[in-house]
């Protein structure tokens, strides 16, 4: 089914993202790799009556990625804050020796703020949109907004 990506402010973080929009049926997708937001609008069967649109949201709450030593990249996106369990399995999944720790990175976002669990992450990562640079793969442009098409 045909798409077209625009470019959005993540409605999280408001960082540059992309919105996958699907124009025939108004279905849009975004994901965030910053916050890790999971965002859905897709458009349902009802009853005889018709359609309507649901919104789905996982994530948001910050992203863990480990980079392995093989070039694998493995992100898991946080669907809350993180309990203290789930911190002890990160710190262990981080630590082995398969992962590259200088590129593999656990950040949180609550209320609004990023901080840093382990690892580094990528530069520009806490720029905001407007201050991004184009050469940054996590940074993407704002101009061109609406004429992106695939
Ligand atoms: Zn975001």
């Amino acid at each position: 089914m045909a798409s077209i990506l625009y470019e959005v402010k993540c409605p999280c973080c408001e960082w540059s993202v992309f919105e996958d929009y699907y124009y025939k049926t108004g279905e849009r997708y975004i994901i965030c790799s910053r916050c890790g937001l999971d965002y859905k609008k897709l458009l349902y069967h009802t009853d005889e009556k018709g359609f309507e649109y649901r919104e789905e949201i996982n994530g948001g709450h910050g992203v863990f990625v480990l980079m392995k030593k093989d070039g694998i990249r493995v992100s898991t996106r946080l669907n809350g804050r993180i309990t203290d369990e789930e911190l002890e399995e990160y710190k262990s999944r981080f630590m082995k020796d398969e992962v590259n720790q200088q590129e593999s990175y656990l950040v949180s976002f609550e209320e609004g703020v990023f901080t840093i669990i382990l690892g580094t992450p990528p530069e520009g990562f806490f720029l905001m949109c407007e201050e991004g640079k184009t050469d940054n793969e996590f940074v993407l442009p704002l101009e061109n907004r609406y004429n992106k098409r695939i």
